[in-house]
């Protein structure tokens, strides 16, 4: 097959060359509710990698792109042992659900210190942000419902959770899911975005 990023004949959708020349600028950011959100990426130079132009292959792309960002991660962070991994609204629509990928590249390269917990915070009204207002977001909450795997998440609070999404733009999903799970008493550490939409 063909990299589809350089054409020249490849293994794998993206050849290592390709995945190795993709600019990681890893950025954090602090947002007003308190959550601290680690990316990776800019968007602008993985957009067309990210969206759904080659959507046949995108869950193939995507957790190429996860594991490159979960590589870096790891190589530089630890984090304590059964830490939950939780990814956003990771039901499949349209495709594949797109967390859900996000989250099974961290914990396979995180050596089982990440469990992921698959289906936990779901969006009972699945409005899409894309190229939508900061007013329209807030106007249009998402309304996360939150579905323990863990029951000790709740009870004892002695798990480390990370919240995961694709990408980050105004931050009011990640907003709203730190919220629903703030209010089930689940203070998460982090959350961890492929890419930053500001970049
Ligand atoms: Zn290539």
């Amino acid at each position: 097959m063909q990299c589809l990023v350089c054409e020249n004949l490849s293994l794998r959708l993206i050849c290592q060359q390709c995945l190795d020349s993709l600019p990681l600028r890893p950025t954090s950011r602090v947002l007003e509710c308190g959550l601290s959100v680690h990316s990776f990426f800019g968007l602008s130079d993985v957009a067309p990698l990210i969206y759904s132009k080659y959507h046949i292959f995108g869950s193939r792309i995507l957790a190429r792109l996860a594991r490159h960002c979960a590589q870096y991660f790891f190589a530089k962070v630890s984090i304590p042992t059964h830490t939950i991994a939780i990814g956003l609204d990771d039901l499949p629509r349209k495709h594949y659900a797109h967390t859900a990928i996000i989250v099974r590249e961290f914990c396979k390269v995180s050596n089982a210190t990440l469990i992921p917990s698959y289906g936990t915070l779901i969006a009972t009204n699945p409005i899409s942000y894309a190229g939508k207002s900061l007013e329209f977001r807030q106007n249009n909450p998402r309304h996360f419902l939150y579905k323990p795997k863990f029951h000790k998440q709740n009870t004892t609070g002695d798990a480390g959770t990370i919240i995961f999404d694709d990408i980050i733009t105004s931050g009011s999903t990640l907003t709203q899911a730190y919220q629903c799970l703030c209010a089930h008493g689940v203070r998460p550490l982090f959350a961890i975005t492929l890419a930053d939409a500001r970049l």
